[in-house]
């Protein structure tokens, strides 16, 4: 057995490289939240999300029995290859929620789940029941059968817990784990494809836990074999198929997004976490292409990607359909993540843009308000079909956005050795150490339901260092970098910053407003966005959108749904001269600011041939919301003409 103690003090805790991030990120484990937007949803995941990923895994479906069986090395494994990584996401949710929510009893069970986790693995370190259960002859034998995105989630799950709990047990089990992986395939000299990535980035987290360099070479390794015709599945054996897990091409080379959603995720988070520390400028230039290519051309206003369930990916530039639309939790999830680290390679603030329009729209979506409920894919628009549901039969996405959630404070602040950056405005406390002096970080706002954000810097004792405060993207006159979408009135939302009630001296640098100062105890930001209603219209290329807008206030997409509108949502017009109220409705869906505005609304007439209208009183609800009431229809994106709306004459039906 390996101890986490041995395996600290014998690494040492200096890297091989000399890291280029210019920015750290402030752990969650520093990070308290106490936001009357977000606050809600944590408690909401600690006590009916995490109780519903439990219930499904261990009592109504056999996903903790397969370990307790593989322990036994006796008895059927039911269910899919990739049913364990449920149970290491769960374990890694719960070790997130912990540090917000002590329960004595949710870390009981979670070490329950350890244990039995921990007596699984075999004596050379190999963990994964399919294989253990069924066939271990046969074990690292096909890419697609998940062993190592398996094993990459246990790694994460080790590391929080270890990083909440401070206990070691499972992060044992991750060591060996990784070392049984590292001698077999990187120290022997095999080649090796992952058919689902996500291992990269897990062993980056365990390089940095550990300071051991051989995982972070694993990871690097990982990236290498990509491209090179290296990777072989029996399940997949058409040479076409190696786009859809980014083994077309070797990383560096990547122009283009292709394949399936997630996987490309965690694949360009694990490549920026390794150029992180190597400084690899062939991985560098990469992401960024590639996150070109999303951003300009292949991402949904809410933030979402992946327009098709065929491949639950990729398509062609601007094919993005509305009802269609695939855009899985899961892939938001990662859009968060990587966005997450382009932000801390290049200080650039357009990285937190798509990743809080991805959080606040695509991600949230996913999870229903009373948290037990899970949408899948998060189409654009609906005409019914669509419900959340209570779990899946690949039930990747409902631990996914659980532990998004209960990690939210990963994301509010980075810092340097001289700044602090406030990149999310969500009300928080946070003590960190700058120029060997504690400063106490402190917001307080209403976000995102106003732009009024407060936030007082207290050092310790009098110190210089520079805030840099984002100046969100759509406040700046545009929805998104490059011209995908854009606001039919794009002139910049003039903001105001003071300090102390004064005017504040700043510089706007990457996308953030900059203040440097000698701080005292006590000093007080205050920044005020103004938050109009915005018309948004999407680039004549994306088909689906011609002739159509949408809505957007702050970071929140709008969408009309038919609970609030006289029972449809697929007859109503929005013209370019609306005029728009909004107001907070405590009321609605958990509270809500609803926007309305006199529209108008089709009617088809009685001859049942043509088509007029009146105008009503419309109201739009914030997208994460919809289908919080009953099924029913919902639209994004509103023809703005009667023209642009075609009259199905079988069925009388709009459009
Ligand atoms: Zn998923």
């Amino acid at each position: 057995m390996i101890s986490i103690a041995s395996g600290l003090l014998s690494a040492g805790i200096s890297h091989a490289q000399q890291p280029i991030n210019k920015l750290e990120p402030i752990s969650f484990a520093k990070v308290q939240i106490d936001d009357s937007f977000w606050k809600p949803r944590i408690d909401k995941v600690a006590t009916a999300t995490l109780p519903a990923c439990i219930n499904y895994t261990e009592f109504k479906t056999p996903r903790i029995r397969n370990f307790e069986n593989a322990a036994k090395k006796k008895g059927p494994h039911v269910g899919i290859y990739y049913d364990d990584s449920d149970v290491y996401k769960a374990l890694e949710a719960i070790a997130y929620s912990l540090r917000n929510h002590p329960d004595s009893a949710l870390e009981k069970k979670a070490d329950e789940w350890i244990d039995k986790v921990a007596a699984a693995q075999m004596p050379d370190g190999y963990l994964d029941t399919y294989f253990q259960l069924r066939d271990i002859s046969k074990r690292w034998t096909d890419m697609e059968k998940h062993e190592d995105y398996n094993a990459g989630h246990l790694i994460e799950a080790a590391v929080a817990y270890y990083n909440t709990t401070g206990k070691t047990k499972l992060l044992n089990v991750a060591i060996r784990l990784a070392n049984h992986i590292d001698s077999t395939f990187r120290l022997s000299g095999r080649h090796w494809v992952s058919g689902h990535e996500e291992i990269e980035l897990a062993l980056m987290k365990l390089y940095h836990l550990t300071g051991n360099d051989r995982y972070l070479k694993l990871a690097d390794y990982y990236l290498n074999q990509r491209g090179h015709g290296y990777g072989y599945s029996p399940s997949w054996p058409d040479p076409k198929s190696h786009e859809y897990y980014q083994d077309d091409v070797p990383v560096r080379d990547a122009e283009k997004i292709k394949g399936h959603a997630v996987r490309a995720m965690y694949l360009y988070t694990g490549t920026a976490d390794v150029a992180a520390v190597t400084g690899d400028t062939g991985y560098l230039n990469a992401v960024q292409r590639i996150w070109y290519d999303i951003v300009y051309r292949n991402m949904y206003l809410t933030g979402g990607i992946g327009s098709s369930g065929a491949n639950e990916g990729f398509t062609v530039d601007y094919d993005l359909p509305n009802v269609d639309a695939y855009c899985e939790t899961c892939a938001s999830v990662g859009m968060v993540l990587w966005n997450q680290r382009m932000n801390l390679l290049t200080g650039e603030s357009k990285y937190i843009d798509i990743l809080e329009r991805t959080l606040y729209n695509a991600a949230l979506d996913g999870l229903s308000l009373s948290g037990d409920h899970f949408f899948y894919g998060n189409p654009l628009a609906s005409t019914g079909q669509y419900q959340r549901s209570e779990w899946f039969g690949t039930a990747c996405c409902p631990a996914n956005i659980a532990r998004l959630v209960a990690s939210l404070g990963n994301y509010i602040y980075n810092q340097s050795k001289d700044g602090i950056w406030v990149n999310l405005f969500i009300g928080s406390k946070t003590i960190t150490s700058i120029n060997q002096s504690a400063v106490t970080i402190e917001q307080h706002t209403n976000y995102p339901w106003d732009g009024e954000v407060n936030i007082s810097v207290s050092p310790e004792k009098k110190s210089n260092l520079s805030l840099h405060i984002r100046i969100p993207g759509w406040a700046q006159g545009h929805p998104v970098p490059g011209d995908l979408y854009y606001f039919r009135s794009s002139n910049a939302i003039p903001f105001t910053l003071t300090v102390n009630g004064k005017e504040a001296a700043y510089h706007i640098e990457k996308g953030y407003a900059v203040i440097d100062r000698g701080w005292r105890k006590g000093d007080l930001v205050q920044l005020k966005l103004p938050m109009p209603v915005q018309l948004v219209a999407a680039n004549a290329t994306v088909k689906e959108d011609v002739n159509r807008l949408a809505i957007q206030r702050g970071p929140l997409i709008y969408c009309v749904e038919e609970a609030d509108n006289h029972g449809q949502a697929w007859n109503i017009l929005l013209p370019e001269n609306t005029v728009f109220s909004n107001s907070y409705q405590k009321e609605i869906l958990g509270g809500v600011v609803t926007i309305s505005a006199s529209l108008p609304v089709i009617n088809v007439a009685a001859d049942g041939l043509s088509l007029n209208t009146e105008k009503k009183t419309v109201t739009a609800i914030p997208y994460y919301v919809w289908c919080n009431r009953d099924a029913g229809g919902m639209q994004v994106w509103l023809p703005m003409t009667i023209k642009d709306v075609k009259l199905n004459y079988d069925t009388k039906c709009i459009p």
